[in-house]
């Protein structure tokens, strides 16, 4: 597996130079001129905690989430800063856990203080576990200036959410919340490739999410983390070829937008995506960092987090500085995730153009039919779209298992090499 991703790497970036994180880090960066940039934060407490989760995570705790604010609203000045007198345009800003709307009286604040600093223009989404959707918390999230939710539904089938330790809620509850409190996005997520699960299965869910009040639902495969617990067997890739082909051609029938690898949307609806932007500032425990020049992640130890900002330190653990082509696989790899890679965009970017850097690639696509060219830009097929599923697999367990992995384990650690 990870020979695959080392040679596709190593072909693309024309170097066998692994990537290298290291504990080196800057404390402030220079974002004034770039381009498309979005805000991304980190909130890292659940009420309780599942297993299959793989993200940065803690058991709820009054006194410690009052203190894990109140560094995040420092942290946020501390990067903030570098705007000056000017605010700084962004796209758009994301929150993510967690469940962040337990602290759903602390979001107004804090998009508050964002906001002494930025200027969104395409909306503030945040995710939320069923058991937040109320219409208490969504009146509350609405009037703080959150425009799109995404509920981490998992399964509306009870089998499912017990196979994965979800507690059942109250769904007519939360319809009627969802009709009361509406929002431009409304995006529900589900997981597949769950035992013996069929597409007859998933189309119940994603009939029942649009049929009630959702215009957007995201499909991620059930990924299988090294770090995580798992007590049932795991689908075969034939079988998950198979269904992701079935909802995609669902979905296709239905009129529903593909508008990435696993999202679709109702025509016409902005989307919900915190991960495709060209670059983003992460706050907060696990946050990512992404700039022209480099890649930073936030350490996940939450005591650490407090401790460094009090020492006015940014919560920096690991740094990658790109090399030029690395920089461009990256561009390409999330580019791709959306479906389509457009010429323009690429060289805006690198003012290069991206046929002279990739020709044989895209031509090798081309005659593949993983990829076409649709009104200038290249729009990947179903069949491509099934490969690049299938090598976002491979990179979410090589690259980002690794990193979060380690991460989990060392609070500051000091090196991680990704080959
Ligand atoms: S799946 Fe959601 S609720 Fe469960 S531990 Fe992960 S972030 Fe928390």
């Amino acid at each position: 597996m990870s020979i695959l991703t080392t040679l596709t790497r190593a072909w693309l970036t024309r170097s066998f130079k692994p990537f290298r994180f290291t504990n080196t880090y800057d404390n402030t960066f220079d974002y004034k001129n770039t381009r498309n940039l979005g805000l991304y934060v980190h909130i890292p407490f659940c009420r309780t905690l599942c297993d299959f989760c793989p993200y940065c995570k803690y058991v709820y705790d009054k006194d410690i989430a009052n203190q894990y604010i109140e560094a995040l609203l420092k942290e946020i000045d501390m990067v903030g800063r570098a705007t000056q007198e000017d605010k700084k345009q962004v796209t758009s800003l994301y929150f993510g856990g967690g469940t962040p709307a337990l602290l759903a009286y602390d979001i107004k604040r804090i998009i508050e203080r964002i906001n002494k600093y930025f200027i969104i223009t395409e909306g503030i989404g945040i995710e939320l576990h069923p058991y937040d959707v109320t219409e208490e918390k969504l009146s509350l999230l609405k009037n703080a200036g959150v425009t799109k939710i995404s509920i981490g539904i998992q399964s509306f089938q009870k089998e499912y959410q017990k196979l994965l330790g979800r507690q059942e809620f109250d769904c007519i509850a939360m319809l009627e919340s969802l009709k009361k409190v509406p929002f431009e996005t409304v995006s529900m997520d589900f997981i597949f490739a769950l035992p013996n699960q069929t597409v007859e299965t998933l189309k119940k869910d994603i009939e029942f999410a649009f049929a009630n009040g959702a215009n957007h639902i995201a499909l991620y495969p059930f990924i299988d983390f090294t770090f995580t617990k798992r007590n049932f067997n795991k689908m075969s890739n034939g079988d998950k070829k198979k269904l992701l082909y079935e909802i995609v051609d669902y979905c296709h029938q239905k009129g529903y937008a593909r508008d990435s690898i696993w999202t679709f949307s109702k025509h016409g609806t902005s989307k919900y995506s915190s991960m495709t932007r060209d670059n983003f500032l992460g706050f907060g425990c696990s946050a990512t960092t992404l700039l022209e020049g480099q890649f930073k992640i936030n350490t996940f130890d939450v005591k650490e987090y407090g401790q460094r900002i009090d020492n006015g330190i940014l919560p920096t653990a690991l740094t990658l500085h790109f090399t030029r082509k690395q920089r461009k696989v990256y561009y390409l790899f999330w580019s791709a995730y959306t479906m389509k890679v457009n010429p323009k965009d690429f060289h805006g970017f690198f003012g290069e153009s991206l046929e002279r850097n990739y020709g044989f690639e895209i031509w090798l696509s081309k005659i593949l039919g993983f990829v076409k060219k649709e009104n200038g830009q290249y729009t990947m097929t179903t069949k491509g779209s099934y490969y690049y599923h299938y090598y976002e697999h491979f990179y979410t367990l090589s690259y980002i298992d690794s990193l979060w992995h380690l991460m989990k384990n060392e609070a500051l650690p000091t090196e991680l090499v990704i080959r």
